[in-house]
């Protein structure tokens, strides 16, 4: 065994290194350009966009909080309209819920995908309910087949969380198009990140494409129009525009690189107790996070014998979303939510980046098993 190995839970520049020729001249002729607001670099990268999801429609946002928000507003959810959505999430999923004035409603988590629930997506529905709001967690999408039917059969609309799954699928079907919006965010640590804050919509439909279009502008499509909604300043800029447009045709390439780092580990921590993650049938999981369970109440003292050799680790999220203090006053009608609370106790996510090499993975399953004796 070679000697232990410093491994950072994410490290953003080694990505900047690999594609900064093609990223620095594409920031520079935007600067040059003096265009930086819904400019052709935008236009440019959602028909990339687009083309890669193979849906007409996609409209550039501020984030993906602002992707989900607009996505809620422009399908006329708002008022005493009640979302289903799971609390075994980022807060910013029930924080656009709350932002378009709607009432979260939290459903429990299948115990082997951790996404939502068709069963309890099924049986929190209320003649209130107007839609359902799921989760494509850690990079692997949710049961699209079940949820879709469930909802169109109640006539509820779809939005759907894909923060996390830039190019994970479902059935040959990429996550982001099954529902009447896809969101996505490029933060800089997500599957596909820019160098700053950006959003992304996907739609089929061109009336409500319309719309997000004049959501996105303060309520115009452009400055010879006159303000046809009371829209928000939610666009994304052409500077992030042209980073992502670099960068998009990269996405299959990293997400094959993050399933190697996944592959490595699950072989690796095969002899040790930890739950490791699975991937549901018929899915192709694009590993934004690796995210194992950690039984026993062992959790903090594994991240901490983790720490003490330099191994980065985190946790996707400590505290379930219904107990937010800020969404807790909203989340009267969820219930128990046990199974949520459980996994938020036992859950640690391990280093995992497309620039990751293997000898790094080794290094983690490395100290892991030493942590178990195996
Ligand atoms: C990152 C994330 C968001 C929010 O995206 P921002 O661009 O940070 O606003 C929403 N939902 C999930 C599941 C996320 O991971």
């Amino acid at each position: 065994m070679g000697v232990s190995l410093a491994v950072p839970y994410f490290d953003l520049k080694r990505q900047y290194k690999l594609l900064a020729p093609r990223l620095e001249e594409e920031i520079l002729a935007t600067a040059r350009s003096g265009a930086y607001i819904l400019s052709s670099k935008v236009a440019e990268f959602e028909k990339a966009f687009a083309a890669y999801f193979k849906v007409p429609y996609a409209i550039g946002v501020g984030s993906g909080t602002d992707a989900l928000l607009l996505s809620l507003k422009s399908l006329g959810i708002g008022k005493g309209d009640e979302v289903i959505l799971p609390s075994f999430t980022f807060s910013a999923t029930a924080f656009a819920v709350i932002h378009a004035g709607a009432i979260p409603v939290f459903a429990e988590v299948d115990e082997s995908s951790f996404t939502l629930s068709p069963e309890a997506f099924k049986k929190a529905i209320t003649a209130k309910t107007k839609a359902v709001l799921p989760v494509h967690l850690y990079g692997q999408a949710a049961d699209m087949t079940r949820i879709t039917s469930i909802a169109r059969k109640r006539g509820l609309k779809i939005v759907e969380d894909t923060c996390q799954s830039h190019g994970a699928s479902h059935r040959g079907r990429k996550a982001g198009t099954f529902g009447d919006a896809g969101c996505f965010s490029f933060y800089p640590t997500k599957n596909l990140g820019a160098f700053g804050d950006g959003g992304m919509i996907l739609t089929k439909n061109k009336a409500l494409a319309e719309k997000m279009i004049r959501f996105r502008n303060l309520g115009r499509k452009d400055m010879r129009e006159s303000h046809s909604c009371v829209g928000f300043t939610s666009r994304l800029d052409a500077l992030q525009a042209a980073v992502l447009n670099v960068k998009l045709a990269h996405l299959d390439s990293f997400n094959q690189n993050r399933r190697r780092v996944a592959k490595r580990y699950l072989t690796g921590l095969k002899k040790t107790p930890l739950i490791l993650p699975r991937e549901a049938e018929g899915n192709e999981h694009v590993y934004h996070l690796f995210v194992v369970r950690v039984p026993g109440g062992r959790r903090d003292a594994l991240q901490k014998h983790l720490a003490a050799r330099s191994i980065g680790s985190m946790i996707h999220y400590p505290v379930p979303v219904h107990l937010q203090p800020a969404v807790k006053p909203y989340a009267k009608r969820s219930g128990d939510l046990k199974f949520t609370r459980k996994l938020c106790s036992e859950i640690l996510s391990l280093p995992i980046f497309p620039e990751m090499r293997a000898e790094e993975a080794d290094a983690v399953s490395l100290a892991i098993n030493k942590f178990y004796g195996v």
